[in-house]
């Protein structure tokens, strides 16, 4: 045993790894396809999809949920993919999900909401994040080889109407590509109500053309948001973004630093990909074979317990920038970003 080990003193907490994170929140990839193909998530085309009958049932996916909330302590899920609104019936999936009584939300690119925003709020989603790089139309075609914004622009609007709140809209910043749009993505925010976040630029592109410089920092991101607003910080929760209100009272915003301020000290979250793989990391190099061990007749302690194995095994974090970090194999639309 590591010297270091925290001894798990909380049955309801199962899932205690060996720095003493407790991990209460599972992120459930329910498709790897997607409607867009970003350039930093997905090359363009030979994509190979996983066949229908490797991806998790509606059932296996409500099971592994219910195992691991009504005896491992999880208390939030969040639907993702690829693209989670891509998958037929998803609101059934939500409706069985809502059943559980802890916080369910989605990651979306946004341009199915005009469809199916309604629904997803009837069926118990609690929460959404929609996911938008740039507030042009051009580069928009360019960063996700589809013509979409104004379907994710409306699609921001059917959010807040059918009720969510607050929307969080997520912009991954990356330099000479969306970097100037800082200032249009705040009052954006600002004007339709939703919490805009800057997201940094992470190594897990498929193309592979991430670069340490092409990162937006923390700072550099203060900085530009000073020159036209006043605001100031908000004492940090739970959650991975940095969050600051304006001080004329309009709203706020948030960075999450994943890649110069880790939060991996903090991290409570697990990973279930579409093909029923439990990773502990987004980083991380192994998994646990869920979807085997529910088509082989797992007991739901047999369960618990397997996953509490794979969370003891997490790392402490990432290591982006040194020279011992290894890129992941798999994209973040393959890994449930
Ligand atoms: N399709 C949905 C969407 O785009 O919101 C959900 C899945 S997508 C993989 C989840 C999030 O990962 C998106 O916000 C996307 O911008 C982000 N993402 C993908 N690749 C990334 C990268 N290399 N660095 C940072 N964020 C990334
Ligand atoms: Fe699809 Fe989301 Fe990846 Fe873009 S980031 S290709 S929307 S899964």
């Amino acid at each position: 045993m590591d010297s270091d080990r925290v001894a798990n003193e909380d049955p309801t907490t199962t899932l205690i790894d060996r720095f003493g994170r407790v991990h209460t929140d599972l992120r459930i990839s329910v498709t790897d396809r997607c409607n867009f193909r970003c350039q930093y998530c997905m090359p363009e085309e030979g994509l190979e999809w996983l066949e229908r009958s490797e991806l998790l049932s509606f059932e296996e996916i409500e099971r592994t949920a219910r195992v691991l909330v009504e005896n491992a302590g999880v208390r939030s899920i969040r639907l993702t993919g690829g693209e989670p609104t891509v998958r037929a019936r998803l609101p059934l999936l939500v409706e069985k999900l809502a059943k559980l009584d802890v916080e369910i939300s989605m990651t979306t690119n946004g341009a199915t909401l005009p469809l199916i925003a309604d629904d997803l709020y009837k069926a118990g989603l609690t929460r959404i994040n929609i996911s938008l790089d740039t507030l042009d139309a051009d580069r928009f075609h360019e960063l996700t080889r589809r013509q979409d914004l104004d379907k994710v622009l409306e699609g921001i609007d059917a959010a807040v109407a059918a009720g969510f709140n607050p929307v969080k809209l997520n912009a991954v910043l990356m330099r000479g590509i969306n970097h100037d749009e800082v200032l249009d993505f705040l009052r954006l925010g600002r004007e339709r109500g939703v919490i805009v976040r800057f997201i940094e630029f992470m190594p897990l592109d498929a193309q592979g053309d991430w670069s340490a410089d092409r990162v937006v920092g923390y700072d550099e991101i203060l900085e530009i948001v000073s020159s036209e607003y006043s605001f100031e910080p908000v004492t940090r929760g739970s959650s991975p973004a940095e969050r600051f209100v304006y001080t004329d009272g309009e709203g706020e915003f948030g960075i999450i630093a994943s890649v110069n301020e880790p939060f991996c000290g903090s991290c409570d979250r697990i990973r279930l990909t579409a093909d029923g793989q439990l990773r502990n990391c987004l980083f991380g190099l192994d998994h646990l074979d869920v979807r085997k061990m529910l088509r082989g007749g797992a007991s739901d302690a047999d369960l618990v317990s397997a996953v509490a194995g794979e969370v003891d095994r997490k790392w402490a974090g990432h290591a982006i920038g040194q020279v011992h970090f290894l890129r992941p194999s798999k994209s973040m639309s393959q890994l449930g970003g």
